[in-house]
This record gives structure tokens, sequence and C-alpha cells, in this order.
């Protein structure tokens, strides 16, 4: 097994993922209405192409990218469009849907897969990775075919497949190398050449002994790699910095240093996509926490409301405090569990009020702790106050824009201060002056 040293900083936080590590995946049942978000992607909404009334097919174009940067969505199920109007969003404001209702009948649009897509050409399997509506699956959402045509003249050394899934709690990704290596694989060879990267690089923590074997067991030729397990392996600049040793420059991207990170649930849906014909219209979802009467792996349709998933792990034992989508360290909380489950959402995380509720905040004792476990060498205790006090220039100067949101900083925090709110404003307000027309 070839094992490699971890990156700087980062943190050891109780994993809490032993209720579904060995939960093999469950196919949920498509539900009667499905809604289905235009904003599943980073950029822009996709633009619908159906109206109000249309029967529709399975994986059918429903709505089309809208610019470079944004992603083609597909129906889930057969059916009818009921209504494209505002609904609930995971990112806790409202944002245009189709509404489908399911007829039940699973009728597929025509399906265009290969039975050897890696004998097409490079910009061939990167036009169908775009029309297949393939976004990073890990949470970033970024279009999966714009990562792999990076700028002209760039060299491109390493594809790189997180399967670190660091975040506590979600298993995910875990079952996905388990029972799909042969998906991830071929995935990875597509998006290899796609790319044109010279090598593929597949990293696996090393509390996922059972998926690193899976994949092993499959990959020829391709290193797959085991890291150890701390928070957040997974990040691309941190996984960059571990299996290859080069580092991504400051405010910079990773094919800078040579590199493109892709999720190992991006390269199942790749190879899906290109296989079997299939675009992007179900995703693996862990529904677990201590509420969670039956925690469990769920592949879904897009579209599902987060209370189905909930309703099929079994509701809730007690009371809940908070339901956080995503993972506990970068998700965000859930207010309204009708919003659909979208491409990007990995985990659904109940907590019970007792594990959720708001600490005291004390001021900083400036005992450096966020300091060193600051994975992007940042001083988190200055930019929160750069923060607090509305600096922004100052804030930009000390590398907020570097800051991965990871939240290690303020879960080491004594004082419990709220290193990342003020972080994730500052870089806010940074982004926004740098649009502004000067
Ligand atoms: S400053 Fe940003 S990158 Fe550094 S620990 Fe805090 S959240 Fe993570
Ligand atoms: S960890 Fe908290 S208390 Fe310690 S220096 Fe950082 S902000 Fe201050």
């Amino acid at each position: 097994m070839r094992r490699v040293k971890s990156f700087f900083g980062g943190i050891y936080p109780d994993d809490s993922k032993k209720s579904t590590a060995e939960a093999p995946i469950e196919v949920l049942q498509a539900p009667q209405t499905l809604v289905v978000s235009l904003l599943q992607h980073a950029g822009g909404e996709a633009t619908p192409v159906v109206t109000k009334g249309d029967e529709i097919l399975k994986g059918q174009l429903l709505a089309q990218a809208n610019g470079a940067v944004s992603a083609p969505i597909h129906s889930p199920v057969s059916g009818t469009v009921v209504a494209i109007e505002p609904r609930a969003h995971a990112c806790g404001s409202s944002v245009t849907a189709i509404v489908i209702e399911n007829n039940g009948e699973d009728n597929w649009v025509e399906k265009n897969g290969h039975p050897d897509p890696v004998q097409l050409d490079a910009a061939t399997i990167r036009q169908r990775i775009q029309e297949a509506g393939i976004v990073g699956m890990g949470g970033g959402g970024f279009p999966t075919a714009l990562k792999l045509n990076p700028p002209k003249n760039t060299t491109i050394d390493y594809l790189i497949i997180n399967g670190c899934e660091c975040e506590p709690y979600l298993t995910a990704d875990h079952r996905l190398m388990v029972e799909y290596p042969e998906e991830i694989i071929l995935g990875a060879k597509l998006m290899a050449k796609a790319s044109g990267a010279k090598r593929i690089i597949i990293g696996v923590e090393d509390n996922k002994p059972d998926a690193y074997e899976a994949l092993k067991g499959h990959a020829g030729a391709i290193d797959v790699v085991s890291l150890p397990t701390k928070y957040p392996e997974g990040g691309e600049k941190q996984l960059i910095q571990a299996l290859t040793g080069r580092e991504v420059p400051s405010s910079g991207l990773p094919f800078q240093a040579g590199a493109i990170v892709q999720n190992v649930a991006t390269a199942w849906a790749v190879a899906k996509a290109l296989r079997d014909g299939e675009p992007s219209i179900t995703r693996v979802v862990t529904v677990t926490g201590k509420p969670v009467v039956e925690p469990k792996n769920l592949l879904v349709s897009i579209g599902t409301p987060i209370e189905n998933l909930l309703e099929a792990a079994g509701g809730f034992n007690g009371a809940v405090g908070k339901v956080v989508i995503g993972g506990p360290m970068m998700g965000g909380a859930q207010f309204n569990l009708e919003a659909p489950i979208c491409k990007t959402l990995s985990g659904v995380v109940a907590f019970r009020e007792e594990e959720s509720a708001t600490p005291a905040v004390l001021p900083c004792i400036k005992c450096a702790r966020c300091v060193d476990v600051c994975p992007a060498n940042l001083l988190p205790l200055r930019l929160e106050a750069f923060g607090m006090n509305e600096m922004w220039d100052e804030a930009q100067d000390y590398g907020a824009l570097d800051c991965i949101e990871c939240g290690c900083c303020t879960y080491i925090c004594p004082s419990k201060r709220p290193l990342l709110q003020y972080i994730r404003l500052a870089k806010q307000e940074i982004i926004a002056k740098q649009k502004k027309p000067s």
C-alpha cells in the first residue's frame, strides 16, 4: 500500500461515520412530485427549454446551460411539467425550479451510450460530459467539462481523483468506491483522456480500507494511494500537495500546478453518461445523525425533497436541533426540508438540540491554535478582526481569498469565536468589490 505524508495543518474530529459506513446504497423510488432547481452548479441559473404542460421523458433536457460557467439540467423521471416557479433551495433562498409530476413509467429518451467510450476522442468526451450536465459532485458544482479543458499551453501532469470524503458523518463516496469501483476507474480514464493528463492518482483516506481495496482491484496501472485520515484532506490544494508535493499558487487554480482534481462521485457520473448514455439525474446521499432512526446511504433522483430522504431513513427519534446539508464542517443549516436534492448535495445530517446549541463567544486569548490548524497558512484571528471591523482591503492583503472555508479554525478555537463566519463575510465583500465596474 503506497502511503504519503499529509498537508500542513488540519484537525482530527471524530468521524462519526460508523452508522452508515457499511450501509449498502439503497435506491429511493422517485417521488410523485419532483422539484428540479435551475441552480445546481457554479455560475448562472440554467435556462428552461420546456414549458408548463409539456409531457417529458426521463433524461430529457429541461434547461440548457446559461453561459460557459453553467450546466444543462435533465429530467429525473418521465411525466408532466406542472410549474416553473420559485421554490425553496438548499442555499436558503428561493430559486426558480421546474416542478414535475412523475407518471411512474420511467420512459427514457433515446440514450447515446458507447460500449467502449475510452475510444472516443478528447473533444467528444468533453462534449458528452458537458451535455450530460455533469458538475463537481463533491460540493463545488463547477462544470466538469470546463475543468477538464484548461487554458491552452497548460500541461496537466496529474488527474487526481478525490476519494477522501474527509467530512465527518458522510459515507456516500465511501459506498460508491466499495460498490462501483469499475465505474469510478472508467470515469477517471475518460477524464484523463479528456484533459490530456499524463497520470491518474486516486487518493483514499486510510479509514476506508475496503474502498482502497475495491479500487485497487480494478485500477490496473492507476496509482491508488492511501492518505492519513485528517480533515480537510479532500481539499483540492491539500490533496495536490499531499499527492504530488506541488503547491497551487496563492489565489491560483490547480491547473497552475499541473493538476486537475475530480471527486469519485463525478467520475461515477462521467462513466454512466459516456458508457450508459445517462445524464446527471441521480446521486448518492448519506442521511445520518443521532436523531435519525435508521441512517442510510440512498441513491436518489435529483429534485427529491430532503424530507423524503429523512422519511426513508425512518424519520426522527426525539427532538431535533438542526439539520445540516452537506457535511457538518462545510455544510449549512437547512430551514426548509421541502428544498430538493441537487447534484452537489452529498449529505443530510441531523443533530439533537444539545449538539447544536450555540456556544458563548469569549475574547481571543491569543493561543494561536487557529493558526496552527489552518491548512491555507493564514492568520484566522487577524482575518476575523478585519471582517468584524469591515477592513476589506486589509483582509485581502492577509490572503482572505485563499481561505478554503474548511472551518478548522472555528472548530479548534477555545473561545468559540465565529472566525469562519467573519472570514466568509470578508471574502464576499472583496469579491463583490472586484466585480464592481471601476
Ligand atoms: S482561515 Fe479558512 S482555510 Fe484557514 S482554517 Fe479557517 S476556514 Fe480553514
Ligand atoms: S484559536 Fe481562538 S482564542 Fe486562540 S488565537 Fe485563534 S481566535 Fe484567538
